[in-house]
């Protein structure tokens, strides 16, 4: 997913797009010195590293984003510390399928002896398995996890998507669910007759995105028979969120009932 970022970063510079637009975050560096960690320093939760500074990405050079050691951003930080601590994938045996693997993601998946784990890509011939979100190769109740982080914001059927998503679960089982999100927004804004790159950037803050999604977004996947709750990382205090660069962000943790 990192790969596919960089590749589309060339054409969104093209459309001349600010950062945040594009990545729906704006950059923030303040609270305490954490006393976990010698010194200024960084830590990422995803690879162990700690580090004197994280690296800049987005168009902007958003500061201390990227991970040196892993290439992790805010969101996967923020999601990985939800998938170890929440639902305690190291200690766990599960059947997981991880959509669009962003590679920091894959690699700690992948090491983690009771998963049996399969990736599957669109385009990336990386992964386990190539996949059309809305018509997955897969047989229904095939995993007991999901994992599907900014897919859905490029799919114009993310019913159907989600729906599929829902299909290859078991009952109990669980998806971790993120998209770009302004929860201040409070319906998701999308026009289908928007079809191209520059109409999409324009309107929705992206090349490749179809949508905006707002605070109504969750609906969907309830819509798709999730059970849905939010897991808002600004629970964590600010300098946790400090030590570990994790912005301002909501992931979906969906179960089927
Ligand atoms: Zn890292």
């Amino acid at each position: 997913m990192l790969e596919d970022l960089n590749r589309r970063l060339a054409s969104v510079q093209r459309l001349n797009s600010p950062a945040d637009a594009v990545y729906g975050v704006s950059p923030r560096a303040r609270g305490r010195r954490d006393n976990g960690v010698p010194g200024n320093a960084f830590a990422c939760p995803v690879c162990g590293g700690v580090y004197r500074r994280f690296l800049p990405f987005g168009l902007n050079g958003r500061r201390n984003a990227r991970c040196p050691g892993c290439g992790s951003l805010e969101r996967h930080r923020f999601m990985w510390m939800h998938l170890r601590d929440r639902h305690r994938l190291m200690q766990r045996r599960l059947r997981l399928l991880h959509i669009a693997p962003e590679q920091c993601i894959h690699d700690i998946l992948s090491e983690i002896p009771g998963l049996r784990y399969v990736s599957a890509d669109m385009f990336d011939p990386a992964a386990d398995r190539a996949a059309d979100m809305t018509a997955l190769p897969f047989g229904d109740a095939s995993f007991d996890f999901a994992i599907c982080s900014h897919v859905l914001e490029h799919i114009e059927d993310d019913r159907t998507a989600m729906g599929e998503l829902f299909r290859v679960l078991v009952p109990g089982g669980r998806a971790v669910v993120m998209v770009p999100i302004e929860m201040d927004r409070p319906e998701t804004y999308e026009d289908a007759s928007i079809d191209t790159a520059a109409g999409r950037d324009a309107a929705f803050g992206h090349p490749y995105h179809v949508r905006i999604c707002g605070a109504d977004y969750p609906d969907r996947l309830r819509d798709a028979g999730f059970e849905v709750e939010l897991a808002y990382s600004r629970t964590m205090t600010p300098h946790m969120r400090r030590l570990w660069r994790i912005n301002k962000t909501v992931l979906f943790d969906c179960r089927k009932p």
